[in-house]
């Protein structure tokens, strides 16, 4: 018995090796250490028993009742083989916390106007579903909104109400208005300046609220919201957050037009003052164009507010899953 022993010590007490042609038993030295077959894990096994209880294994075996044995491994091994776990799964996990929900204009500001519809009336309804949403579905998500009534917040003090509440993200709501009629669909911008003509008579339109605050001049050091030049600066600001902020506006777009059947325009980079302050991921959605009769007539209805507020909801929701998985 004491011969079996010993082989079986240098080997597999398993009974699981392969014999070579020379005699020698084929140990797990001999093997490909990146495989951990039957006969790996054993001798694995067998060693560590002898770490941990500091004895023969085969002797308590033939002592004590086998099977008592093979429970107590079991038992502990995942114990031991826990301390190996890599440090970057111990490091907490990223949660989005915080959101903060823009409505676009309001107050003496009425944004984009429709043949009924006026833009600031559009952008909170549905800013405000999309944060009812949030706080039914998304429990563990604070949502803090720069407006909730026909307030008139400064494009100054938008952003800085998500910087002063640390949040996640920020979500800025708009409609939007072209001269051509005909132009419709809706359009997801991050802060930047690539294509800035093809896009300025927009950003124009909407940084130029800033007009209607006193003292613009003072508040905004000199930016000229209708002067290209004014932009420049915008240029040798951070891009820090424009990945993610990427990823939510490419959500958002495939939700208008994959589940509420809206014609997307895109995902777009514009200078927009309330993006280029926030200091996390921002984007500003353009629901549609109110001067478009279809458009408005849809934005307009309960049921076209609530599509387009479950669309930016989903999309948030599917960029919170995404960051926190990674
Ligand atoms: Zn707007």
């Amino acid at each position: 018995m004491s011969g079996t022993t010993n082989v079986l010590s240098r080997g597999c007490f398993a009974g699981c090796c392969a014999v070579t042609q020379k005699g020698k038993i084929n140990s797990p030295k001999n093997e490909n250490k990146r495989s951990l077959n039957p006969c790996t894990a054993a001798y694995a096994l067998f060693n560590l028993s002898k770490i941990i209880f500091k004895v023969n294994p085969i002797a308590l075996m033939e002592r004590f009742n086998n099977k008592k044995i093979l429970i107590s491994l079991i038992l502990v091994i995942p114990f031991f083989f826990g301390g190996f776990i890599p440090n970057e799964t111990m490091m907490p996990a990223f949660r989005m916390k915080k959101i903060v929900l823009d409505a676009g204009h309001g107050g003496v500001d009425p944004g984009n106007i429709g043949s009924k519809a006026r833009e600031k009336d559009i952008n909170l309804a549905v800013t405000l579903l999309v944060g009812k949403y949030i706080k039914e579905n998304l429990p563990d998500v604070q949502v803090v909104y720069t407006r909730d009534d026909d307030s008139f917040p400064t494009l100054k003090e938008r952003p800085n109400i998500a910087n002063v509440n640390k949040a996640d993200l920020f979500v800025s709501i708009h409609s939007n208005s072209a001269p051509n009629k005909s132009a419709f669909g809706t359009e997801t911008f991050v802060m930047g300046t690539r294509y800035l003509e093809a896009n300025f008579d927009i950003v124009k339109r909407e940084n130029s609220v800033i007009l209607l605050e006193e003292n613009y001049k003072e508040n905004y050091e000199g930016f000229d919201p209708t002067s290209p030049e004014s932009y420049m600066m915008f240029n040798l600001m951070s891009k820090a957050h424009f990945e993610n902020s990427i990823t939510l506006a490419d959500q958002i777009e495939s939700q208008f037009r994959d589940r509420v059947g809206r014609k997307s325009r895109g995902v777009k980079q514009g200078p927009f003052y309330v993006l280029w302050t926030p200091s996390m991921p921002s984007v500003l959605v353009e629901l549609g164009f109110l001067s478009n009769t279809e458009e408005e007539k849809f934005l307009m209805s309960q049921e076209g507010k609530e599509y387009m507020a479950s669309a930016i909801f989903r999309s948030i929701k599917a960029y919170k899953d995404q960051i926190e998985a990674n």
